[in-house]
């Protein structure tokens, strides 16, 4: 059931050592991009079995292929298991990643051109599938965006008094970008009060949410949309759970025929198993572990100097204003630090300065979700702290003349590379937490 790379090197040499260079590169850097993590050898065994030979358009009973004996099967295995974990009557395990998951939300409530969504600018922590115009969610729908106040949090008076005026269909809460703990009841209640479904997207926190680390958005939310391959640590896909049978009747139809074809059975075979890893008490320090290292890890930066936006976390991902920290622009503070091994993305910010642009922004967003997964504990974080700090002081601040290099001093930053490479090499690929 494991994937054979040695006779997958024979067939395809070229896949071969590009999958091989991929696995090199992700255990000798510091990964801190907050939507990835690193699945279990039991999600990628499933993610590679026989299960991707199958086709089966429809649901479990209700099929337009014959064959369905062990797919039926798997398919309500992993509903259930979903329901379970989250606590919700409904699940859909079909929606083949978090894009296609909300849109297949919107369009089972609203009619293209027919109706009004409610969410988070993309530029405070949004994602784009909650009305960025650049989205056909943007275009379909009419948008009106909520942002973060002059605290970078968001102010639940202010998006109840702006939710009474717009009267939206739909009422997005969960983020991209928003280090904090979302109200989920205080949003179910204003959707309520003006009529609209409520959808939380708890993409990100999932795992959080899973593992008892993050306020659980049942019973307060209509719908909740996740990816199952950030915090939750499983195959890159999504799953759509609903209060009411109505709801879910309706996002069945919008997921399959609305908007897919055959369901991917060996991707829901690995949800499934990320399920159930994600119940077990290991799975729960995990998540706890996750919050506890991005906490750390803010306090080491704000330690530092470093303007850590609304001041903390109190989840697993982080935002730094490095023009305020270190007259830097984002973009160039994840390309240095790329170089120095620590993957991170830059990221607009809540409250920036003129200059923030979103090509152009000012922010670094980073996460624990993988080097947790890796084994690295809060005793570790004052370290990649402090290999942050000496990269982004080897960086030039100013404007940089056309073809000019950013490093103040290429031999300190290859020393430091070494260093941190050393460094994250010496963790686990993957490591089940144990008590
Ligand atoms: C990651 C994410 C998505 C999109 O998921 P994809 O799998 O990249 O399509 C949607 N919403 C939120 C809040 C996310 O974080």
């Amino acid at each position: 059931m494991t994937p054979t790379y040695e006779s997958l090197g024979e067939i395809d040499p070229r896949v071969a050592a590009l999958i091989e260079s991929e696995e090199a590169r992700q255990l000798r850097s510091i990964r801190l991009i907050p939507s990835e993590n690193h699945a279990s050898p039991a999600v990628r065994a499933a993610l590679g079995s026989a299960f991707t030979n199958k086709y089966g358009e429809g649901y479990p009973g209700r099929r337009y292929y014959q064959g369905q004996e062990f797919d039926d099967a798997l398919e309500s295995e992993v509903i259930a298991r979903a329901k379970a974990l989250f606590g919700y009557p409904y699940a859909n395990v079909q929606a083949l990643s978090g894009a296609p998951a909300n849109l297949a939300v919107y369009s089972a409530f609203m009619k293209p051109y027919g109706g009004r969504i409610m969410a988070m600018r993309l530029d405070h922590g949004g994602h784009l599938t909650h009305g960025s115009p650049v989205s056909v969610t943007g275009q379909w729908w009419e948008i009106h965006p909520y942002g973060c106040n002059e605290h970078d949090v968001l102010d639940m008076d202010a998006i109840r008094r702006q939710a009474l005026e717009i009267r939206p269909d739909v009422l997005v809460c969960g983020y991209t970008a928003y280090p904090r703990t979302i109200d989920f009841e205080a949003f179910g209640a204003i959707a309520k009060e003006v009529g609209a479904l409520s959808l939380a997207d708890i993409s990100h926190i999932a795992g959080l949410v899973a593992g008892g680390a993050h306020p659980s958005p049942w019973p307060h939310m209509d719908v909740v949309t996740f990816t199952t391959h950030k915090t939750l640590r499983g195959p890159r896909a999504a799953v759509i759970l609903s209060r009411e049978q109505a709801h879910a009747e309706a996002i069945d139809k919008a997921v399959f025929p609305g908007l897919q074809g055959g369901p991917h059975f060996a991707t829901i075979a690995a949800i499934g198993v990320c399920l159930a890893e994600a119940a077990t008490p290991a799975f729960r320090l995990y998540a706890h572990r996750v919050v506890d290292n991005a906490r750390a890890l803010a306090a080491a930066l704000v330690e530092r100097g470093f303007h850590v936006l609304s001041g903390g976390t109190d989840n697993h991902l982080l935002l730094v204003d490095v023009r305020k920290s270190r007259k830097l622009p984002g973009k160039r503070a994840a390309v240095a630090l790329e170089r120095v091994g620590i993957e991170l993305n830059f990221n607009t910010v809540p409250n920036a300065s003129e200059l923030q642009k979103p090509l152009f922004p000012d922010g670094i967003r980073m996460g624990t979700p993988s080097v947790t997964t890796r084994g690295m504990t809060v005793a570790d974080m004052p370290r990649i702290a402090e290999f942050i700090d000496r990269g982004l002081a080897l960086v030039k601040s100013g404007r940089l003349a056309e073809g000019e290099s950013m490093w103040t001093d290429p031999d300190a930053r290859d020393t430091l590379r070494t260093e941190v490479e050393a460094f994250a090499s010496g963790f686990a690929a993957f490591q089940y937490e144990a008590g």
